[in-house]
């Protein structure tokens, strides 16, 4: 069953989370669709690729929402033998003095042009494991520092033994965020084995594991970048490779994952031209280059999104470029194709938390990550002014967003979201949908009629809801923060919040409110034509680029083929 994908050399995509399906819950938010759209992509074009990440039996979470509105998490396992196919291949690796295997699954990830791509689960779930080890490939994200650290010796380390045992030809290795950094250290001791069997000189031959590396960083936050206690990854590792040879590496006072990987990959890039500045200057002497995320463009237009474009556009699942030529679409077809994805939003609304919508009026959608710096209670920093707005220009919300488990804030802001919504007691007709996943978020992008996004500046490294928001002709309403510095044509593709300098919360409030009141909902409200320049801008000017094919054919022209 793996034997077709032995055929060529492949490049190694490494990622803690990859977002296979809505109900594969192998991933937590934006890491995990950004990979998963990436393999998308690789299977649209049949670009050789692997993917490699851990099988997450007990997914992230699940996410309730009590009537106070609290986050209740619950588990969300699923069963890797119903979706994937069981790989008969063992590999170990050591942990705290003990081997523990780990074993694989197959998904064969296939696009509907006909192409597909492997990707390996990796899963300690093994009669031969301590049960605790057992454990380490259950929670994405749990647990503590122990824990996080067996799963990354588990996913660099493991994954390119399994890759190995499973006999792929693997030409080069993309690190999708630092977790899999471990995987570099795997291959600077697989290259030490090599040499000491032709010379003497075993030494550590960094521009050999350099030159098949490539590493993305993804965030400007500082809790998004793994640390480790020196005497921990000693503990764990044990005599596997001597940590004082890696500190120089990986950082004299932690092992710090992300200068880890930098230190021993040639390519280094972030994810939009803003957070390629602002990792520049986090880490000073490396050479960082940008290339700005995009999106899977099958997977984030809705059905009549797909189908208008494959009648008038044919191609766009290839070469999402075309979608420059919408103007082509008559003015009403773009707007039936909205009202329908409008209606099945409406619907899940109802359905999910019995809260009726009007399709005539306006709706913000607003779903993320609900932590501080994305700040989700800008939005409602004046209540009395959203009153006033809404009796002039009548508008909805539509909310969604987990925060993690151990995010305190991000879990009050839901709590105070659902208390501003009890207050604004119908006067601004508003729900939150709970358990944001892929599905959710397809019918959020491509139902509401404004996307709203409100990040403290510089910590959105890109975003990426807005730009699949664009593939279904919704403007964007956001900070100036991330991929939206690029695509932000004011008025022309949707409409920018502040100005691109550090974000002050009140001037960003300030100018949310104006531009809300005086542009934003009086377009909607004007000529329909006007309104619909706008969907085709968001569609011919940002779908057509701030796509996952056009950032994948860069990573394999300036990354891989380098
Ligand atoms: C796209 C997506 C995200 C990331 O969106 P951002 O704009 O980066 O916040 C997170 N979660 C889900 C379920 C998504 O589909």
């Amino acid at each position: 069953m793996i034997s077709p994908f032995l055929d060529r050399s492949r490049i190694a995509y490494f990622s803690m989370e990859i977002a296979l399906a809505t109900d594969i819950p192998t991933y937590s938010g934006g890491l995990g669709i950004l990979a998963g759209d990436t393999l998308r992509s690789a299977a649209d074009l049949r670009l050789p690729l692997v993917g490699v990440t851990l099988a997450s039996r007990h997914g992230y979470f699940r996410q309730e929402i009590d009537a106070e509105g609290r986050q209740i998490e619950h588990r969300d396992p699923w069963d890797p033998a119903a979706r994937t196919q069981l790989l008969r291949a063992r590999v170990a690796v050591p942990i705290a003095g003990r081997e523990v295997w780990i074993g694989g699954w197959l998904y064969d990830l296939k696009s509907h042009l006909g192409g597909s791509v492997p990707v390996i689960l990796l899963d300690t779930e093994l009669p031969e494991n301590d049960p605790a080890d057992r454990e380490i490939t259950h929670r994405l994200y749990g647990g503590d520092e122990d824990y996080r650290l067996k799963q990354e010796i588990v996913l660099g380390i493991g994954g390119v033994r399994m890759l190995q045992g499973l006999g792929f030809h693997v030409r080069g290795y993309h690190m999708n965020e630092g977790h899999s950094a471990l995987l570099a250290v795997e291959l600077l001791r697989r290259l030490r084995h090599y040499r000491r069997r032709r010379t003497d000189e075993p030494g550590i031959d960094l521009p050999g594991v350099r030159s098949l590396c490539s590493f993305t960083t993804h965030t400007p936050v500082e809790a998004g970048h793994d640390r480790f206690d020196w005497a921990l990854v000693q503990f764990m590792l044990g005599d596997y490779f001597e940590v004082e040879a890696l500190k120089p590496l990986g950082g004299i006072a932690h092992l710090n994952m992300t200068q880890l990987a930098l230190s021993l990959s040639d390519f280094i890039n972030g994810v939009a031209r803003r957070h390629g500045e602002v990792s520049r200057r986090m880490f000073p002497g490396y050479e960082v280059h940008t290339v700005t995320n995009g999106v899977h463009p099958r997977t984030w237009a809705a059905p009549s999104f797909a189908a208008l474009y494959d009648e008038h556009i044919p191609g766009w699942c290839h070469e999402p470029e075309l979608l420059n030529r919408v103007e082509q679409i008559a003015d009403d077809r773009i707007w039936n194709a909205h009202a329908e994805a409008k209606r099945s939003l409406i619907e899940r609304v109802k359905s999910r938390c019995g809260v009726t919508l009007d399709p005539e009026r306006p709706i913000i959608g607003f779903a993320r990550r609900m932590t501080a710096y994305k700040r989700p209670a800008l939005l409602f920093s004046d209540i009395e002014r959203l009153r006033t707005i809404s009796r002039r220009y009548p508008f909805q919300l539509v909310l969604a967003g987990k925060a993690h488990p151990r995010d305190g804030p991000g879990k009050q802001a839901i709590e105070d979201i659902h208390r501003v919504i009890r207050t604004l007691d119908g006067t601004v007709p508003s729900a939150f949908v709970p358990d944001y996943d892929m599905a959710i978020a397809l019918d959020l992008v491509a139902g509401s009629d404004v996307w709203l996004n409100t990040p403290l500046r510089p910590l959105e490294a890109s975003g990426t809801s807005g730009m699949k928001a664009a593939f279904n002709g919704v403007p964007q309403f956001s900070v100036l923060d991330g991929w939206w510095v690029e695509g932000c044509i004011d008025g022309v593709t949707g409409w920018s919040i502040g100005d691109s300098q550090e974000s002050r919360n009140g001037d960003d409030a300030a100018s949310f409110y104006q531009r809300f009141e005086q542009d934003v909902l009086p377009r909607f409200y004007g000529e329909r034509s006007s309104w619909i320049a706008l969907m085709k801008g968001a569609i011919g000017k940002n779908a057509s680029y701030f796509n996952s094919h056009r950032m994948l054919r860069r990573y394999a022209i300036e990354a891989y083929l380098r």
